[in-house]
């Protein structure tokens, strides 16, 4: 159950050494969705206001959020989706989630969107992309975190919610997005099936980051560096079987976004000691340290940060190279990346207080 896992979290986390060092480092973050983002208290408030199948209670809450599989994952996660009505909360969410972000530390990050979830009948595409616009344009104003957009297909809607992802990103005018990834189910939705999305987003511009071997092994990950031309892969932690793909990844410097914990609570490997984190990076992947859906799994960046210094023997020189490799793996402009990678510099050659 999660819980294992939480206290596993609390454990590794609780290497204090490097603790304040981690919380005040300025961070990148690539591999984080919006509606899996959203606080325990923002998800309640939004029960509150739409009463349904979640539950509004904290500690009620707190349980829903405890998953048993991946299958159950996701039909909270899609309940969680149900709550989002109205602009309104689609400007909730999103403020709260860029403030937990600016409270960490994080100053850039690459926000995984998913359209089809949210557009409806009486939240049309128009008014979705103004209130995240909304959001975006405050957050850098007002907590100096700058907001770019994946939008992600939902491999389980099929056809559908892939065309409709493709024309919400390519046939409105959407600042700050930059690429279309594709996520949910592996097993069944080859990524092959979205060629054609993924072809027209290229060719626009985007770039292409889908989710792949996370539930499935080395093959779904090659399929979409094949078929969708994949320049970064989201978790991506089976490629460690093939050694032929782990090659390819380090020769095309394409690098994997991963997510420690939840890897580990939606038992894609049975704890932190058997994620491949060590073997990618001894093959020579670059890796970059990141979240997925940090309140539905207990955590947060600092928290990953603080497992991957414990699971890598990571000094503090050592988590300053790991937040520039998340700067180095962005799609951040190159004006944003020297910034943010000065930043980082200047942070790490400050003295211990
Ligand atoms: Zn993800």
């Amino acid at each position: 159950m999660l819980t294992t896992c939480q206290r596993d979290v609390d454990r590794l986390a609780s290497v204090a050494v490097t603790e304040g060092f981690i919380a005040g480092l300025p961070k990148a973050e690539l591999h984080v969705h919006h509606v899996g983002s959203v606080s325990q208290r923002v998800v309640a408030e939004l029960a509150a206001r739409h009463p349904g199948t979640v539950p509004s209670d904290p500690d009620e809450l707190a349980r829903f959020f405890i998953f048993k599989d991946f299958p159950h994952f996701i039909r909270n996660y899609l309940a969680v989706v149900d709550l989002i009505k109205t602009a309104e909360d689609v400007h909730l969410i999103t403020s709260g989630v860029a403030a937990d972000m600016a409270a960490q530390n994080i100053r850039y990050a690459e926000l995984t969107v998913t359209p089809y979830i949210s557009i409806t009948d009486d939240l049309p595409a128009e008014a979705f992309l103004e209130a995240i616009e909304d959001a975006r344009r405050a957050a850098a104003r007002d907590l100096g975190l700058e907001l770019q957009w994946i939008f992600d297909i939902p491999a389980d809607f099929g056809m559908p919610a892939a065309d409709l992802t493709a024309s919400v990103a390519l046939d409105h005018e959407v600042p700050a997005l930059v690429g279309l990834g594709v996520g949910g189910s592996e097993q069944g939705f080859p990524r092959s099936m979205f060629r054609d999305q993924f072809d027209r987003a290229r060719a626009a511009g985007l770039h292409s980051v889908p989710h792949a071997g996370e539930t499935t092994g080395p093959e779904t990950i090659w399929d979409a560096l094949v078929s969708l031309g994949a320049e970064r892969i989201e978790h991506g932690i089976t490629a460690v079987h093939d050694q032929r793909l782990l090659a390819h990844l380090v020769q095309h410097k394409i690098p994997l976004d991963l997510c420690l914990t939840s890897s580990v609570a939606l038992r894609q490997v049975p704890d932190f000691d058997h994620h491949p984190i060590r073997e990618l990076l001894a093959a020579g992947v670059t890796v970059t340290i990141n979240t997925d859906d940090p309140p539905m799994f207990g955590t947060d960046l600092t928290t990953e940060y603080a497992i991957a210094a414990r699971l890598l023997d990571l000094d503090e020189r050592g988590l300053t190279e790991l937040a520039l490799a998340a700067v180095d793996a962005s799609f951040a402009t190159p004006e944003s990346r020297a910034a943010l990678r000065a930043e980082i510099s200047s942070y790490a050659a400050m003295p211990a207080p």
